[in-house]
């Protein structure tokens, strides 16, 4: 047989998936691992994909998603952004954020661009760059800067085969949001370098403690050149249903929508119906899982700051929280495998979000608050024992 493609050598499997599989068959483990809400959809917009589908909605839609769902929207983006996208050609429904991600970057990227990522960053970026054939180049944040990117950094990541650059804020795996300082100068050196924007904002509605999320398409004169990716799936429990959307220029919306033809034709087109119900229906669901992630983050957070060895960066936003684990003189993934051998415990080893980021372990803390409980004072226990291995071994 001849040879598969070079993208299938080049994109392999997350190590999250990776990690969850090795538990698989394991008793009484706790998780941290999967970044999805446990919670279930609320029930309002349940009934209204199980109506639309009841009163025969089973046909394809538009490419770009059905007109009201654009609509309802747009309405909400002008809410919540102050911009006005115009939903007959800027804005196009999706798969989920992750299609909106892959459309975007198959319509931008050419084989040999480069596209600049955050490291630590969602482990599919670079992935979904390198489908494209082009190169992730990837620029470190830290958390003495809440990882935010450093202006200087990009600029000097930036070289003429630089397409543009993704915000994520709030951020998977950090927590992390964009300051609107940061902002101003990422803003700056777009314009200055002509450079495109994704703005992933599918955790925009989870933020902490008074946070506020600000979106770089916002900035005078970013509008034109940002594509703003986001989600049902995170805001309300909507992982399964695939719907999430693209808002941008028209010229590169209508790209995504050619695409999209022959990638998918449509979203689902009951889940559509459910999404306009998300938007449009009561907000209290969403409230009360807000809440929810409030009080679990404040676990972790009290948690954390009584084991000792181990550093936790609050979160400021979505749910997951970093842990710097590079006082136990163990890599990140010998600290994970340790940690599931001998307290059953599973989180993500930082190298699955970037190369410097071996220093950390990702904790996703949407799961209850008892898993988070016992999975904290596992990880204490865990932490004990091997302070006073180390004290043993050093006598
Ligand atoms: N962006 C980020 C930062 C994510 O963490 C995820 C999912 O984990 C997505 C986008 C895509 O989510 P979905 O395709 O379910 O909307």
């Amino acid at each position: 047989m001849k040879e598969l493609s070079n993208i299938t050598r080049t994109v392999t499997n997350s190590p999250i998936r990776q990690m969850f599989n090795r538990a698989l068959g394991m008793k009484d483990v706790i998780s941290f691992t999967v970044g999805e809400p446990d919670f279930s959809t609320p029930s309002h917009i349940v009934d209204a994909a199980v109506e639309a589908l009841k009163r025969g909605e089973h046909h394809y839609t538009p490419n770009a998603g059905i007109l009201p769902l654009r609509e309802a929207i747009a309405k909400s983006t002008a809410h919540s952004h102050g911009l006005q996208y115009d939903p007959e050609s800027q804005i196009i429904v999706t798969a989920g954020g992750m299609e909106a991600l892959m459309l975007t970057m198959l319509t931008i990227l050419d084989p040999g661009d480069e596209f600049i990522l955050s490291d630590p960053c969602w482990t599919n970026y670079s992935r979904q760059v390198l489908i494209c054939n082009s190169k992730p180049v990837f620029v470190t944040v830290t958390a003495d800067n809440n990882f935010q990117f450093d202006a200087d950094a990009i600029e000097a990541a930036i070289t003429e085969k630089t397409k543009g650059f993704i915000v994520n804020s709030p951020a998977n795996p950090t927590g992390g949001i964009a300051g609107l300082d940061t902002l101003k100068k990422l803003a700056e050196i777009a314009i200055r370098h002509d450079l495109y924007v994704i703005s992933d904002e599918v955790y925009g509605n989870l933020v902490y403690e008074g946070n506020q999320v600000l979106s770089i398409a916002t900035l005078p004169g970013m509008q034109e050149r940002t594509i703003i990716i986001n989600s049902f799936s995170k805001t309300y429990a909507m992982t399964g249903w695939r719907v999430g959307f693209a808002l941008g220029p028209a010229e590169i919306i209508q790209k995504m929508v050619m695409l999209q033809e022959n990638v998918a034709a449509c979203v689902n087109s009951a889940a559509q119906f459910g999404a306009i119900a998300a938007l449009e229906g009561t907000q209290e669901p969403l409230h009360e899982m807000q809440r929810a992630y409030q009080n679990r983050r404040k676990i972790i957070v009290d948690g954390f700051s009584k084991i000792k060895g181990l550093t936790c960066f609050a979160p400021q936003g979505a749910f997951y929280a970093l842990i710097n684990i590079s006082e136990t003189g163990l890599s990140a993934n010998e600290f994970a495998m340790d940690l599931l051998a001998r307290e059953r415990v599973i989180v993500v080893p930082g190298d699955a979000f970037g190369e410097t980021s071996t220093c950390y372990v990702r904790l996703s803390f949407a799961t209850s608050e008892e898993n988070i409980r016992e999975g904290i004072r596992r990880i204490g226990h865990y932490m004990d024992s091997l302070i006073q291995g180390q004290q043993l071994s050093m006598q």
